[in-house]
């Protein structure tokens, strides 16, 4: 073989790596892969490992099969529709089964009849017999070659095949010596870490599960090793926080909890007198409040809202997405009328004219209230005096985001929402600088939700009592995991889906659809239509995951819900149970297993977003740290907070003791080495 050295360095583009020309590049860049060096961290989802096979006899439909036998009766590749088909029939000492492939022609030419071959592929019934489809063709002993070692199967967009990653990942694995070592040696002897570049190969090309798992170790230990020093570096830029505008209520909270129409809950006035001691405290407020969805944490952020403005300051909340930006807005401004109190919204969508009044009102203070997306980061957004930040949903926001919004303002006072169900060391080293309150009750004149989970036969019963909800004047969410069709034929997508709600009930039903792909301004009428009662089913993507607080919808319908992580089926089912009406649940099951079954069943005890996080953990278990990260929104590469907790508390401790010095040499390093993607990186996706 003729030794072709290859010339690459970390951070050039994909495209230097041989064999990934102009359109390839394009793919890779659709999976946020740019750099030589970000292929490297694109660790496999998961790894395929090859069983024994198995006796014909005992293959199951809609599982994926291995068998071994003779080939016999070879048909030649012929056209069905525009499809062209090659089939063979596989006999073992059990029996026998078609095998047919659909336009790979080619196959032909690995099947001799009369051999013997392994064949791996999925099985499925025609007519009343099974067959196996795209089955791949092994030698065995090629077969029995790939049985002992794990085999990376990566996250793919369309166009890009397992096989084209593998190979580009081969080549890049060459210059695993070039990437920096950030961990400093005495940790890494300490700790039993392995070398990066070792670890990383180990990642993509495990020897053995062993192996494996303990590069990933080292790895995620590294990942949390960062994100410490990275939070260390960020609270070495504080100050002492004295409190420099002290805030008292004047009476008007007093008035504002007189007139709601229900009566606040304990833990509610209690976390409520803990902001009004801190903004009228000796050091400036710094709190965070944890409670599940639904617990009711908006009206507290009002009443902290309100305070702030009738004492002349201004105050300002944030929230992800502009669907709740302008949800907030619309009750909050209608609250506060009658204080004499003006609110304005600052969203994307908005023109430039609109904003640059915004913008104006704000710097002139003729806005008490501001609420918004993270456009309020914008630097031509100067406040005339905020004494108040509020972030709504703060595990949708990196950690710097938070600080950003504060720097608006001379020193005010913080206060950040989540329903993430964080564990409370994770929450302490995180928000180490802030002090943390619990909402754990739910308003108490709440109904449970009533739950189920189903196949897909259920679903015109389910239609049914959608419309009888509807006729009793309430509404429902129906959600889809995917926008269209074209991307996963496989899932329900919110396009195809309305059209047939529309098709179900004819003019009986408004049936609109919501997903992340409209413009802002018709997202934003589609919800202020469905908050008016105008729309009577919504179907949606996630997008109404977040905050979205519509009393009147009773439903919320799931498809294919064996696609989203439990912490996110709890999340969508708190969109409803928030009137005083019984709500419902219904999870459709797209493809029934015992493992979906089992594992959304979780959702059936419980109610409460801590519990079903860890549920879900402990029967995901350590054997599918690979899985779909789905419990929180804590979003390292392979880390996982809630399953590696002892390594993050092992990273953490190794941060708390580097002296200054040694922290700054990492930073630097940190830097230098092109690690300011991990900066970025924590910047925009680390979300506590
Ligand atoms: P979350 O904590 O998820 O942000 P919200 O603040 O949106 O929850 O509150 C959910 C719903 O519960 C809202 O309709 C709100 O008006 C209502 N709510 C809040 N507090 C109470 C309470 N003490 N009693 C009854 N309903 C309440
Ligand atoms: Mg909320």
């Amino acid at each position: 073989m003729i030794y072709e050295e290859i010339i690459m360095e970390l951070t050039d583009p994909v495209s230097a790596i041989k064999g990934i020309g102009e359109i390839t590049q394009k793919l890779f860049n659709r999976l946020d892969i740019e750099s030589v060096g970000e292929l490297l961290t694109y660790y496999p989802m998961r790894y395929d490992t090859f069983s024994d096979p198995g006796p014909i006899a005992e293959l199951k439909e809609g599982a994926e099969g291995v068998i071994c036998g003779t080939v016999s009766r070879v048909t030649e590749p012929r056209y069905r529709s525009a499809v062209k088909i090659l089939t063979c029939v596989v006999t073992d000492s059990s029996g026998s089964i078609e095998l047919v492939w659909f336009n790979q022609p080619y196959v032909k030419y690995d099947l001799k009849a009369g051999y013997f071959f392994i064949f791996r592929g999925r099985v499925s019934l025609k007519g009343k017999k099974l067959q196996m489809e795209q089955a791949k063709v092994y030698r065995r002993e090629d077969y029995y070659k790939l049985q002992t070692a794990l085999q990376p199967v990566y996250r793919l967009t369309s166009g890009l095949t397992n096989n084209a990653v593998t190979k580009a990942m081969k080549q890049a694995l060459t210059i695993t010596g070039d990437m920096p070592e950030y961990v400093p040696l005495k940790f890494r002897k300490q700790f039993d870490l392995i070398k990066k570049n070792h670890a990383v190969t180990e990642m993509h090309f495990p020897k053995s599960r062993e192996t494996m798992l303990e590069a990933r170790r080292s790895l995620v230990f590294e990942e949390f090793f960062l994100f410490m020093v990275y939070l260390r570096q960020m609270a070495l830029g504080r100050e002492e926080r004295e409190n420099v505008v002290r805030i008292t209520d004047d009476g008007s909270c007093d008035d504002f909890i007189n007139s709601l129409p229900y009566k606040l809950t304990a833990d509610q006035v209690k976390v409520f007198n803990e902001i009004k001691k801190d903004m009228a405290g000796s050091r400036v407020m710094a709190r965070l409040i944890q409670g599940d969805v639904g617990s009711g944490k908006t009206v507290i952020a009002e009443l902290a809202l309100l305070m702030t403005a009738r004492a002349h300051h201004q105050g300002a909340i944030m929230a992800p997405t502009e669907v709740l930006a302008k949800q907030h807005y619309i009750s909050i401004s209608r609250d506060m009328e009658k204080y004499g109190i003006t609110c304005t919204l600052l969203v994307g969508s908005m023109t430039a004219a609109e904003k640059k009044k915004v913008y104006a009102d704000i710097a002139e203070h003729r806005a008490d209230i501001v609420i918004g997306t993270h456009t309020l980061f914008q630097e031509k957004l100067v406040f005339d005096d905020l004494a108040l930040c509020i972030t709504d949903e703060q595990h949708r926001f990196g950690v710097k985001q938070r600080e950003n919004l504060s720097k608006k303002g001379v020193r005010p006072h913080i206060l950040v929402m989540s329903a993430t169900p964080i564990p409370r060391t994770l929450a302490m080293m995180m928000y180490g600088d802030m002090d943390i309150s619990a909402i754990t009750t739910m308003p108490a004149e709440r109904l449970p939700i009533k739950n189920c989970v189903v196949g897909t036969a259920y679903r015109n019963t389910a239609y049914n009592f959608i419309a009888k909800q509807v006729e009793e004047g309430r509404q429902a969410y129906v959600v889809c995991p995917m926008v269209e069709g074209e991307e996963d034929t496989e899932a329900e997508n919110v396009t195809d889906y309305t059209e047939k709600l529309r098709e179900v009930y004819g003019n009986s039903l408004t049936v609109e659809k919501l997903h992340g792909k409209m413009k802002a301004k018709e997202k934003n009428d589609i919800m202020e239509r469905f908050a008016k009662g105008e729309i009577n089913v919504l179907v949606s993507t996630t997008v109404v995951e977040v905050g979205v607080n519509v009393p009147n919808a009773t439903v919320m319908m799931v498809e294919n819900a064996e696609r989203f992580g439990l912490a996110q089926l709890h999340q969508l089912r708190g969109r409803v149970g928030r009137g005083s009406s019984q709500s419902y649940c219904i999870f459709i099951c797209g493809k029934e297993s015992e493992d979906a079954k089992e594992r959304l069943g979780i959702l059936l005890k419980s109610n409460n977003g801590f519990d079903i996080a860890n549920e879900d953990l402990r029967l995901r278990g350590p054997g599918d740290l690979f899985g779909i990260r789905q419990c929180g929104e804590m979003y390292f590469k392979l880390g996982d907070v809630y399953n590696d907790h002892e390594l993050l508390n092992t990273a953490n401790e190794a941060v708390s003791s580097l002296t200054d010095k040694e922290l700054s040499d990492i930073v630097e390093k940190m830097y230098v080495g092109g690690a300011k993607e991990v900066f970025q990186f924590f910047n925009n996706y680390v979300t506590i």
